[in-house]
């Protein structure tokens, strides 16, 4: 019970049992068992944070990681952004795509079928993409939205892999109703078994502890799975501006368990391709 913080004390046992059943639906119970010694981690980032992105690399250099970019907005990318891609490319980042306008794929694709959706989110992107040299075969669902339809097509289209977001706490208006520990969640756990539609949890500002994510390493390398985790902006301070972001300190903290308990680093494209 100690992961379940919630401001309405007098509804606490009956939140916690509600969501622990609603938790186990979505989620399941239990961590899946992989493939031994496959044990990893795959980091991505979501939206058009290049430069910041770029940052980074001293960090991924330490501990010698890989990660995905997911890029929304491609048209706008400079000269400058694509380089900086190219450099993370080079050095074992995947570059993925995040949607041509980051639209709620569900809404274009209920107004405009298959083609509508098509035209909208993804051809003008990918167009924008493979013109300046790339060719993402991963896919990040833009806030998290959609559905099997939107999922066969982007299929279709040739991703291998799609990801969309698992969050371990759930808030509304300030109150937390819970929070569910990321070691429980099923779904956030790679089991090599070919999946092309995965989760990965959010590791934002305040989304989740430092020790609930080196439970979560625990958990993958015990099982010989590849836990999944993305975040936005990297930021140096708390958020302002209800901006989306993690903090920098806490991305190292990651890396750090992650290259003590002698993780793998997986970009998200090769995990399907891991047997
Ligand atoms: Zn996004």
């Amino acid at each position: 019970m100690k992961y379940i913080k919630t401001s309405l004390k007098a509804l606490n046992g009956l939140l916690w049992l509600l969501l622990a059943v609603v938790a186990m639906v979505l989620w399941g119970c239990g961590s899946p068992s992989g493939k031994p010694g496959a044990g990893g981690i795959a980091i991505s980032f979501d939206d058009h944070f290049i430069k910041e992105w770029y940052e980074l690399r001293p960090l991924f250099h330490k501990y010698n990681a890989k990660a995905t970019f997911f890029i929304t907005c491609p048209d706008s990318l400079n000269a400058e952004e694509v380089s900086m891609l190219k450099q993370l490319e080079k050095e074992g980042h995947e570059i993925g795509f995040h949607g041509t306008v980051h639209a709620k794929s569900t809404e274009l694709m209920a107004a405009g079928g298959p083609k509508g959706y098509i035209e909208a989110e993804l051809e003008t992107g990918l167009r924008h993409m493979n013109a300046a040299g790339f060719k993402p075969t991963s896919y990040a669902h833009p806030g998290g939205n959609h559905n099997d339809r939107v999922d066969s097509v982007l299929l279709a289209k040739g991703f291998t892999v799609l990801r969309d977001v698992a969050i371990s706490r759930r808030k509304y208006k300030g109150f937390q109703f819970y929070a569910w520990p990321p070691r429980w969640m099923n779904a956030i756990y790679y089991p090599f078994d070919g999946a092309q539609q995965v989760d990965a949890l959010m590791i934002d500002y305040d989304e989740v502890t430092g020790e609930e994510v080196a439970e979560a390493i625990q958990e993958a390398k015990e099982n010989g799975t590849a836990v999944m985790v993305f975040g936005h902006e990297p930021l140096y301070s708390a958020p302002q501006n209800g901006k989306y972001g993690f903090n920098v300190s806490f991305l190292a903290a990651v890396l750090r368990e992650a290259h003590k308990q002698r993780l793998k680093f997986y970009t998200m494209s090769e995990l399907p391709k891991t047997r």
